[in-house]
């Protein structure tokens, strides 16, 4: 993201009812945007319902462009204020196939409705497999609506309202689930939910006070492999061979790519 597209985001009413700064305090907060620790499933700040935000003052902008930088560094489509500690009801998100809305934006105060009901079937590991940078590396499947109505507030406090499809309504509710203390894997079907539960056990993550730092920990997700390199034809990955059936369930780097819901947007890149 440019310097000038975060000026956009991040004051789109500067001189117009907006906050009150100069163009050089604007561009010196851009600057001193900071990529912040993702919190790890097993801190409690996930695991608990985040508070409303009363105001919006400069240390929620300060919040949300430090969301805007860490969710970019982290190859995110979305990111919910407690996955960097902060218990406060904020999301982003960064996904082209937005339709009319923006393909960036923040949402304060979110209120989620489903207007498509979540189907009972088993979910499909192809094309409805998430990932998520609190339970980083892993992907699972699950349903989820296929069209919901968000509402909130924009940066500025104005009210928002629109609604979304496809993998734009299953970003918008994975983070919306973030703001009430649900991982997606907390949602997993009795199936998928034995694999995250072992994976906790391995990992070790049940406990408080884990995270990884975007740019400076290895991408969970393999985002800083060479592309051309990522899967070499004819490569078994030694996971694969110790555990067959762990065609979605990976540990470590890249194991996600060429799935098509990686292409658009949920595997490969997580929230
Ligand atoms: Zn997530």
């Amino acid at each position: 993201m440019s310097i000038d597209s975060r000026r956009a985001f991040l004051y789109p009413g500067a001189g117009r009812g907006g906050p009150r700064l100069s163009a050089h305090e604007v561009m010196r907060r851009i600057l001193a945007m900071t990529i912040r620790p993702i919190t790890i499933h097993g801190e409690p700040v996930l695991h608990r319902r985040a508070q409303e935000v009363e105001r919006i003052d400069d240390s929620i902008r300060e919040l949300v462009a430090d969301m805007i930088e860490t969710q970019d560094a982290a190859h995110g489509v979305g990111l919910a204020a407690p996955q960097v500690g902060v218990g406060l009801r904020i999301f982003t998100y960064s996904f082209a196939d937005s339709g009319d809305q923006p393909s960036r934006a923040v949402i304060i105060n979110p209120r989620l409705r489903l207007i498509g009901k979540v189907s009972k079937e088993s979910a499909d590991p192809e094309e409805e497999s998430e990932g998520c940078l609190s339970a980083p590396g892993y992907n699972y499947p699950l349903k989820r609506s296929e069209h919901v109505e968000i509402t909130g507030l924009d940066l500025r406090g104005e009210p928002l309202r629109f609604e979304a499809t496809g993998w734009f309504a299953r970003i918008l509710q994975h983070e919306y689930d973030h703001l009430d203390g649900y991982l997606y894997v907390n949602r997993l079907d009795p199936k998928w939910a034995r694999r995250w539960k072992k994976a906790v056990k391995k990992e070790g993550w049940n406990q408080p006070g884990l995270t990884w730092l975007p740019g400076v920990d290895p991408d969970p997700f393999g985002h800083d492999e060479p592309e051309d390199l990522a899967e070499p034809e004819g490569l078994v990955e030694p996971e694969n061979l110790a555990e067959p059936e762990g065609l979605v369930e990976h540990d470590g780097a890249g194991q996600s790519k060429g799935t098509g819901s990686a292409e658009r947007g949920f595997s490969s890149y997580p929230g």
